[in-house]
């Protein structure tokens, strides 16, 4: 059986590139029918993401070919919600998902490699960008940057690869499992385990529209990434809380030598340790608050504990 593969593609104000967008979509979907490497049932879901241009009018005309599909969410819910809507609603029809942004910037022409990898058993397959050629130097400079924090923090990402992945039935059903409301899909997946793979491709510049990621966006966007995987920062609070707080120690020894030679003003020595000391007190305070507060935020994400991945029972010898 070919697998019935849904194309989920998030839109938002994207009427300059939808025609296109479609054009190449359809043209695709049917090379790799053609080429029996996928079911003539997949289709292209396009999620208008609360666009205020004609978007939505665009998706819908589309439809008349029933190889599109349009979902409309009420108002604009990023990037990654969109995502979610999109797979949320395939999951129960597909037997995989592939998700790429409606600028077409990442290469169509891969997808027959991604569903080979599917084929071979691969339940995720990250599309990786095998360099940043097409990008402007700032944009090279904040995204690796960004990878590289990441790392420090201890969020397990995949380097270079933005939302453009495969993933099968089994791992749909694991993701709708996060109930978390600060999405941030590139850090989910990894966490879902299951066998995944990479396919590498070149990036390609943005035809028409304008990027829907200006610095605001990415700059909160990578804030929201650190902010809902990791609790390193409020440890660096604590680690900073002891540090001034030997600090203070070493200030204290100073100030009495400095007092006991007469080198010190009346009031100096009393007022010097005490800043000190308080401030290292107070940091380490917050930081154990912050701990606490930490524990509450895990909790919160009520993340699911495990995902089983197949059961077997009464195996039958051969
Ligand atoms: N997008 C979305 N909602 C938003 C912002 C962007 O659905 O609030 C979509 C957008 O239409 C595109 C994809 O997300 O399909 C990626 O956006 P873009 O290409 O502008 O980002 P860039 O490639 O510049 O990082
Ligand atoms: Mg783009």
């Amino acid at each position: 059986m070919l697998p019935k593969v849904y194309f989920v593609i998030p839109c938002y104000n994207e009427e300059e590139m939808l025609p296109y967008t479609i054009q190449k979509m359809g043209e695709k979907l049917q090379s790799l029918i053609e080429s029996k490497l996928i079911s003539d049932e997949s289709k292209v879901v396009f999620v208008d993401d609360g666009s205020k241009d004609r978007t939505w009018e665009l998706i819908k005309a589309a439809t008349k070919d029933k190889r599109f599909l349009g979902i409309k969410l009420s108002r604009n819910c990023g990037h990654q919600n969109a995502l979610m809507a999109g797979m949320g609603y395939s999951v129960k029809f597909c037997d995989c998902v592939i998700t790429l942004d409606a600028d077409l910037q990442d290469d169509i022409n891969v997808i027959d490699e991604f569903i080979k990898k599917f084929e071979e058993g691969y339940d995720v397959v990250y599309g990786v960008r095998s360099s940043r050629k097409t990008d402007t130097f700032f944009k090279r400079f904040t995204a690796q940057s960004f990878y590289r924090l990441m790392r420090a923090f201890g969020v397990e990402i995949v380097y270079n690869h933005a939302d453009y992945r495969l993933l099968s039935k089994k791992a749909l059903e694991f993701l709708m499992q996060f109930e978390e409301r600060n999405l941030f899909l590139r850090g989910i997946i990894p966490l879902i385990g299951l066998k995944s793979t990479i396919v590498y491709y070149e990036r390609q510049e943005r035809i028409a529209g304008k990027t829907k990621y200006p610095l605001k966006k990415m700059l909160s966007f990578a804030f929201e990434g650190i902010t809902s995987f990791s609790v390193k920062p409020i440890k660096y609070i604590t680690s900073a809380g002891f540090l001034m707080f030997l600090l203070s120690i070493a200030i204290l020894i100073y100030a009495i030598v400095q007092k006991i030679r007469g080198q010190a003003i009346a009031g100096w020595t009393s007022l010097t340790i005490s800043i000190w000391f308080i401030g290292g007190l107070q940091l380490v305070a917050l930081g154990l608050i912050g701990e606490y507060i930490g524990k509450i935020y895990k909790e919160v994400k009520r993340r699911p504990l495990y995902f089983i991945e197949e059961i077997a029972e009464d195996a039958q010898e051969q």
